[in-house]
């Protein structure tokens, strides 16, 4: 419950963040939702117009589907921990800029020391690429756990692919069913070899970007 009460103090603190540009265009800062001693966090890239003009992350359709990807493995949004790399809505939902993310990513970093989560699962190529440090796109490296150290916490990194993928290109859906199907054992502590049906059987297909049409219907 402290890690309850300094998350939400923190949150409070956060939204009058002023650290960069950003803070220019948003309605509100959307800082995060859900269980604040969740053992699974999900991180996403930055919030899109739904969340911006809602405060939580992953409204909208790509949420809905995060929602029924969890109710497949037994849990729902209020066992879980959402949060987004970036706080803030970039205009016209516009890839962050190096120097937003340089502001940001301590907010990221101090929710992951309070929520103390066992497993971060990283949704899409934006928030994979940049928590794991690695250049190695989604498509390369989903479903496959990596130990690692964000801010003083070691976590288990768990890349998968962003909701909204599946709502363009079907087939994704069952990658990220597989992939999900994985969660409960890493949160366990048993860590199974990723099924066969986890690697990519198919050409890589993008990642919906922010100018795709992802944007209008206020994925991201
Ligand atoms: S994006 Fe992050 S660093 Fe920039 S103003 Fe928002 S909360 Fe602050």
């Amino acid at each position: 419950m402290a890690a309850g009460t300094d998350l939400h103090a923190y949150g409070e603190l956060t939204a009058a963040c002023t650290r960069c540009r950003l803070a220019e265009g948003r309605t509100q800062v959307v800082f995060g939702s859900g269980d604040p001693d969740a053992d699974l966090m999900f991180v996403g890239e930055a919030p899109g117009f739904h969340e911006d003009k809602q405060g939580v992350p992953f409204v909208g359709q790509a949420g809905k589907l995060l929602e029924r990807l969890l109710e497949g493995i037994g849990l729902g949004r209020s066992d879980v921990y959402i949060a987004n790399v970036l706080k803030c809505r970039p205009p016209g939902n516009r890839d962050p800029q190096p120097d937003e993310i340089e502001a940001c990513e301590p907010h990221l970093f101090r929710q992951i020391e309070l929520i103390e989560p066992r497993v971060v699962a990283t949704l899409g190529n934006f928030a994979t690429k940049l928590l794991s440090g690695r250049p190695l796109g989604i498509t390369r490296v989903h479903g496959q756990e990596q130990e690692i150290t964000l801010g003083a916490r070691n976590v288990l990194l768990y890349p998968i692919y962003h909701p909204a993928a599946a709502l363009y290109t079907p087939a994704m859906l069952k990658v990220l069913e597989s992939d999900f199907a994985r969660i409960p054992a890493l949160l366990t502590g048993a860590t199974p070899a990723a099924p066969a049906s986890a690697a990519p059987v198919f050409e890589p297909v993008p990642e919906p970007s922010p100018a795709a049409p992802a944007v209008q219907l206020g994925l991201f």
